[in-house]
């Protein structure tokens, strides 16, 4: 037999099949070591056969069988994504396999186990021998090493020499979260789950979106989703946002589905991941739950695909390939013949749009569990306040609500935007703002660590003492927005516990998880904290969320900007009053006639979804359009603007052969000009359909060389 090889080469000269000769145990999706040139490789074997189309005599011998990684489905996959975003093989492959399982730094553990054979007669005198057969008699198999431990290493290696015991070894599962195993019995359906469920098994159509509102018992409906799919034997994938695999998402979790489930996410360890990864591709669990990437988890006859908030933003790569979650998704759900349910209370207006139009299954969910109330959002115009000289971030609206809050030994959540928060340094007499030496973007202050930090590239620096510019000792220092407003909290509410959630406390691998465990246990009173408080938690506690600076991301000139708005202020004002408890939210914004606040304070997603989707239409941007940019990045400039312009050049002939499928064609700086040391320039296209993408990917990516990165993305999420 002939074995093609796509060998582990992450480069487009070896981007090709290479043949050689199989040997016995290989198969379709092994991988495999190889010789090429004059050294061993990794390599994926992608399809068997007979004969070759090269001289058989000439052929090299695969060298080894490193295991059987990848599945049928895997392989089909990859062919897939790998055209479409123009991808080498060997990455896109990649892609399917855990880094550290590739990169051989995680290994299977073992551990020696003894096991009780029979009944033997041990002499009366020797004491640590008879009581070691006598607990493992009654603790059969016993750890070796502990057993050594209680009762020494010659004892129990007696015994196994009488033959009373056995040594083996056993394989150890690094499962994350076992201790939250438990026995959570499915919650009986309202209603309205009922309802949903049976359409979304009954739909004709592969994509279901399930638009409910916060609190509609969206989770409920995917557990039951899941357990059918067990039930007819099958296995079910789970995607989430990285942020929402709280504690409490995955003790639900464990406590319904036990050993069932595995968990992929990057606050494991390396030898957590492969265990996890390993259960899967063995069949033995048959959830995979995680964040993005699991939507390539090696599960098999897959009977469900959920993704849940799937307006959140973390479903866009941001390596290559920039692959659309969803759309993998969708494709493994085609694959699969089985159902990919979307989620969320403030679907994208893309995805709304295709499912209002029939494309995908529309199922509503217009009200809380028990009919619950939503909260009562209150606008709290920061104008007037300032206007009355309340300089500080609270309105007096949110204060006498957060004192009362508190004096119920209730909880709150504030929520500040990054952006309009970040605070840098600037010198008062030049006007100079300090920047990062790496990236083209200011320096932020960080009051507590008195230091300045750059938020691209994660670089810090010391405090300055004078300008950089002009010398001038006169720098305005201001902390950054989360550490000013707890140090307001503080003084405002001297009692009160308070918690801050942001990039800086919670980097390191469980950064976040501990912050929202201690919040959940209500080991505080108020989480103050940006983006990252908005998405999907569920805390019974909390009745009050203060948005601070509503309209801060309105004033981005992105054309999602209103649609992110929109969405975080309902994300966020949905973590209230969630447990019976009625809920309030106070706004503060500087425009409280501004459209898209007035939609999010009714509630009204399908004002704001006709409101949104007649500009785009009107505007002619996605759905309507779609937005390509092409990036071009190398550490030395004129490399890098060589480059676009060769770029440009190519792509300029695409332009002039369709020019009516152009709406814009314009090459530039992006607006980062630099990050990490790395200069970046773009040309930015707006086309009316997909018909040329095939082609920008080839003439785009052509460019490609050592020294400078080509990399295209469709409607990117970030701009900068
Ligand atoms: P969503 O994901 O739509 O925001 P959740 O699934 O978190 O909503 O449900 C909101 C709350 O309602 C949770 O506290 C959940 O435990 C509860 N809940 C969900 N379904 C039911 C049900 N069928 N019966 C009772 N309580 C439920
Ligand atoms: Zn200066
Ligand atoms: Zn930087």
């Amino acid at each position: 037999m002939t074995a093609e090889v796509i060998v582990d080469i992450a480069h487009s000269e070896v981007d090709k099949i290479f043949e050689y000769r199989s040997i016995e145990g290989v198969r379709e999706g092994s991988r495999v070591k190889v010789p090429f040139g004059n050294t061993a490789v990794d390599g994926y074997v992608m399809r068997l056969k007979e004969g070759s189309d090269f001289d058989p005599a000439k052929l090299k011998s695969i060298a080894k069988v490193v295991d059987h990684a990848l599945t049928k489905e895997c392989l089909a996959l990859a062919k897939r994504i790998s055209e479409r975003y123009r991808c080498p093989m060997a990455l896109t492959l990649r892609l399917f396999l855990p880094a550290e399982m590739r990169r051989g730094a995680a290994h299977e553990l073992y551990k020696n186990v003894v096991t009780f054979v029979q009944d033997t007669d041990i002499p009366a005198r020797a004491k640590a021998q008879r009581a070691a057969y006598d607990y493992l008699k009654a603790h059969s198999p016993s750890d070796y090493t502990a057993l050594c431990k209680q009762f020494g290493t010659a004892a129990v290696n007696a015994l196994i020499g009488r033959g009373a015991a056995a040594r083996t070894k056993e394989r150890v599962n690094r499962s994350p979260y076992t201790q939250m195993e438990g026995d959570a019995p499915a919650r009986t359906l309202t209603p309205a789950q009922e309802a949903a469920v049976q359409s979304i098994r009954g739909a004709a159509q592969t994509v279901q979106l399930l638009h409910g509102v916060t609190g509609s018992g969206k989770t409920e409906i995917y557990l039951t989703l899941i357990a059918a799919a067990l039930k007819e034997g099958k296995s079910a994938v789970f995607l989430v946002p990285e942020i929402s695999l709280t504690p409490q998402m995955l003790s639900q979790l464990r406590a319904r589905f036990g050993p069932q489930a595995a968990i992929l996410h990057s606050g494991l360890s390396a030898g957590e991941k492969f265990d996890e990864w390993q259960r899967l591709r063995r069949g033995e669990a048959k959830i995979a739950i995680g964040a993005r990437s699991a939507v390539f988890a090696p599960v098999e006859n897959v009977g469900v695909i959920i993704l849940d908030e799937e307006h959140d933003g973390s479903y866009a790569s941001e390596t290559n390939p920039r692959y659309n979650t969803a759309e993998i998704a969708e494709l493994r759900a085609r694959y699969n013949g089985c159902k990919l349910v979307l989620g969320s209370a403030t679907p994208s207006v893309e995805t709304y749009l295709k499912a209002r139009e029939g494309e995908y299954n529309l199922i509503e969910l217009p009200e809380r569990i028990n009919k619950r109330p939503l909260p009562e959002i209150v606008v709290a115009d920061m104008r007037r306040e300032v206007r009355r000289g309340n300089a500080s971030a609270f309105s007096a609206a949110l204060r006498e609500e957060l004192e009362a809050c508190l004096a119920g030994g209730r909880q709150a959540i504030i929520f500040l935007n990054r952006r309009g928060f970040a605070q840098s340094v600037v010198c008062r007499e030049c006007g100079e703002v300090v920047k990062c030496a790496q990236c083209d973007v200011s320096l932020t202050y960080h009051s507590e660590e008195n230091c300045l930090k750059c938020h691209y590239c994660g670089a810090t620096y010391r405090m300055l003492t004078a300008c950089p510019a002009c010398g001038s000792v006169h720098l305005s220092y201001t902390g950054t927005g989360t550490q000013r407003v707890v140090g307001e909290l503080k003084k405002l509410f001297p009692s009160a516990r308070i918690l801050r959630m942001d990039v800086d406390t919670t980097a390191g691998k469980e950064g976040h998880y501990k912050i929202l465990k201690r919040f959940a246990d209500h080991e505080a009173d108020i989480l103050v904290g940006t983006q990252m408080v908005a998405k999907g938690h569920d805390f019974p506690g909390v009745t009050l969320v203060g948005i601070l600076d509503a309209d801060m991301s309105l004033h981005f000139s992105d054309y999602r900007s209103g649609e992110r708005t929109f969405q975080l202020i309902t994300q966020v004002a949905g973590r209230s009053g969630r447990a019976g408890e009625q809920g309030k939210v106070v706004l503060q914004t500087y425009d409280p006639e501004n459209y898209i606040l007035r939609f999010a304070v009714r509630y009204d997603y399908k004002g704001f979804f006709e409101h949104e989707i007649a500009l785009r239409k009107a505007t002619a941007f996605p759905p309507f359009a779609r937005i390509v940019r092409v990036m071009v990045t190398a550490a030395e400039d004129k490399k890098a603007l060589e480059t676009l312009k060769e770029v440009w050049f190519s792509l300029k002939e695409l332009y002039d052969a369709h020019a009516d499928e152009f709406l814009f064609f314009n090459k530039m700086h992006s607006p980062v000009r630099r990050i990490q040391s790395r200069f970046r320039y773009q040309v930015l296209m707006r086309l009316k359909g997909d018909a040329l993408l095939p082609d920008i990917y080839e003439r785009a990516l052509a460019h490609r060389s050592r020294d400078a990165l080509v990399y295209v993305e469709e409607d990117p999420g970030n701009l900068s």
